[in-house]
């Protein structure tokens, strides 16, 4: 059985399934005699118990892992799990509603979800999520079913999930998950993004992918291609054996330019850069030969975990990523919380359209007292290298001067404490959002660059959610309507003088970059990972003919025209990219 889906993150892997399907938890309805009600209380007891010891190892292995702040969160559910009253109303509803405990449990749960829900209290309506995750444990354990867990896994296998959050992806125990596919997602999800940080190959939208696999069965995923085979027989896995060897040797192939300028044929150089989600990430940033950092995506310091990060632990993180790259550029990036990346600690209610709602920079200008102890955080590791520092979601230039204002009182706080900071810290903006790449003029005479966020952009311009897989198609980076923006942004920058880069997914597609570059791009942000084919196709073009290149893009119809172009033009220049693309 062959699925297809969209691709996620490039690379071949072939291994057992492992199905993680938080979703399901089907309770069942039984009613029970007066004799089984001391059976079910046992039973009840037994689940209590069993949650605990395993809420207990999950913390000592969190907290081994990734820290003691990490592994709080739980302290929480063990309080849950301690409440006198709730386990006291499910014995009396065993005994009074004849009800088998699963049944009466999960009611209780509900209606104890329902009070806290209208609570004025922001601190009891946070709690909301610890009992809804301590509920579905107890009713595992209730159930029998197996815990299921991503931090846990004994042997590699491949994850198939109808879903994973961010944060799911983010904990994953790296040696273990080789690879992982989803039924919803799109390519530009952040589910998407952290598995390329991770370097794990993925293929996201699959539709009915936990439907049809069951744990255990032999999957080939090919990551690149966003294909899935279930059950392959031996020719299918002979051949992707192969597949996969020739993709590592290319890969190394590619590797062997780390080291060397990423300028054209003709000398025209551009600045290729990483993006990076976690401090961790620096080995490979360093291993693929990125000149800096393009995008830090800071919210990922704020997940997982309770309360938020204070700003000495965030003044940590970014000192540790800006001295272990010296000489080198690393442009924070505020907290851009919202769309698909939440946090569970903060009360931001839950909204119909959260791509369009509170946040990013808005929710961080709503709130400054939280905002305020990370621009902190950001200036006192400007002491300590070239950061710089960005804005996410800039709707236009009202937006942008607030958050700059705020940016100059952190500034002052500094001063008045004697603390050291780099009084030159260069502001970036992202644009993301059509209406500021339509005022890009104004912006640009008000910061020190531009970085295209073309994930949003597009979905933006186009209204295509992002992550959602039955509207996939129509997401198009060359869509004309996308490559005008571009271009508007590229060239209302330049007549500032001003840098423009971009830290959207699209600066690191093959054969985008021959428009981008054409269109006179300076700096190119990416996942690590495909650094090293991008700098091969700069190192192999001539400035020229990427401005020819991009003036004939600009003039086709539709996206898909322009697709066609310049895939034939990328085999057409360069036969290691035609024989990648062979290789699947
Ligand atoms: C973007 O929108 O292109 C971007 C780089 O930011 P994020 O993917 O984190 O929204
Ligand atoms: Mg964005």
């Amino acid at each position: 059985m062959i699925l297809k889906g969209i691709p996620a993150s490039p690379g071949i892997v072939i291994g057992r399934a492992f199905l993680f399907d938080s979703r399901r938890i089907v309770v069942p309805v039984r009613k029970i005699k007066d004799g089984e009600v001391p059976g079910e209380i046992a039973r009840f007891e037994d689940a209590l118990i069993k949650t605990r010891s395993e809420i207990l190892e999950i913390q000592k292995r969190i907290t081994k892992e990734m820290g003691s702040h990490h592994a709080e969160i739980f302290n929480a559910h063990l309080l849950v799990l301690e409440d006198r009253m709730l386990i006291e109303e499910v014995i009396e509803a065993l005994k009074k509603e004849s009800r088998c405990v699963e049944d009466a449990f999960s009611r209780i749960l509900d209606k104890y979800i329902n009070v806290f829900l209208k609570m004025d209290d922001e601190y009891l309506r946070e709690r909301i999520s610890d009992i809804d995750d301590v509920g579905k444990r107890i009713l595992k354990n209730l159930l029998g079913a197996k815990e299921k867990s991503l931090t846990k896994l004994k042997e590699k296998v491949i994850v198939v999930a109808y879903d994973l959050s961010p944060s799911d992806t983010a904990t994953m125990h790296r040696k273990n998950v080789i690879g992982f596919i989803t039924d919803i997602g799109g390519r530009t999800s952040h589910t998407a993004i952290m598995a390329k940080s991770l370097q794990i190959p993925a293929v996201v939208g699959l539709e009915k992918g936990t439907d049809k696999i069951k744990s255990g069965d032999i999957l080939i995923v090919d990551g690149s291609k966003g294909t899935v085979i279930v059950n392959p027989d031996s020719a299918s896995l002979k051949k992707y054996h192969r597949l996969q060897q020739r993709f590592v040797k290319l890969e190394r192939s590619f590797i062997k330019l780390k080291d060397e300028p990423s300028e054209t044929l003709d000398g025209h150089r551009v600045e290729l850069s990483a993006n990076i989600e976690l401090p961790e990430e620096i080995d490979s940033v360093i291993s693929y030969g990125a000149e800096g950092i393009g995008l830090y995506r800071t919210e990922y310091l704020y997940m997982n975990r309770q309360g938020l990060p204070s700003e000495e632990e965030q003044f940590d993180a970014y000192k540790k990523v800006v001295t272990r790259l010296p000489g080198n550029s690393v442009i924070v990036r505020t907290l851009d919380l919202g769309g698909d990346k939440f946090l569970s600690q903060l009360d931001v209610p839950h909204e119909m359209n959260p791509f369009l709602g509170w946040r990013a920079i808005r929710f961080c200008l709503a709130k400054p007292e939280i905002f305020k102890v990370q621009l902190r955080a950001i200036l006192r590791a400007s002491a300590y290298g070239d950061i710089k520092v960005m804005f996410p979601m800039i709707s236009g230039l009202q937006e942008l001067r607030e958050a700059i204002a705020l940016l100059e009182e952190a500034k002052k706080e500094l001063r008045l404490k004697d603390i050291k900071f780099n009084k030159d810290i260069k502001v970036g903006a992202m644009i993301e959002i059509p209406s500021a790449a339509l005022t890009c003029d104004l912006l640009a005479k008000e910061v020190d660059f531009f970085s295209i966020g073309t994930n949003d952009l597009i979905q933006y311009s186009l209204a295509v959610d992002r992550v959602n897989e039955k509207i996939a198609y129509l997401y198009k980076p060359t869509h004309p309507a996308v490559l005008r923006l571009i271009k508007n942004i590229i060239d209302g920058g330049h007549k500032e003088g001003i840098w423009v880069g971009m830290c959207g997914e699209m600066a690191g597609g093959s054969g985008f970059v021959l428009i981008l570059l054409g269109l006179g791009l300076d700096e190119f942000s990416m996942s690590p990972v495909v650094i090293p084919e991008i700098k091969y196709i700069i190192r192999n073009l001539r400035f020229q003919e990427a401005k020819k290149i991009a003036e004939k893009a600009l003039s086709l119809p539709t996206g898909k025209e322009v697709e066609a172009f310049t895939d034939k033009k990328l085999e057409e220049l360069m036969p290691m990219i035609r024989r990648r693309r062979m290789n699947g």
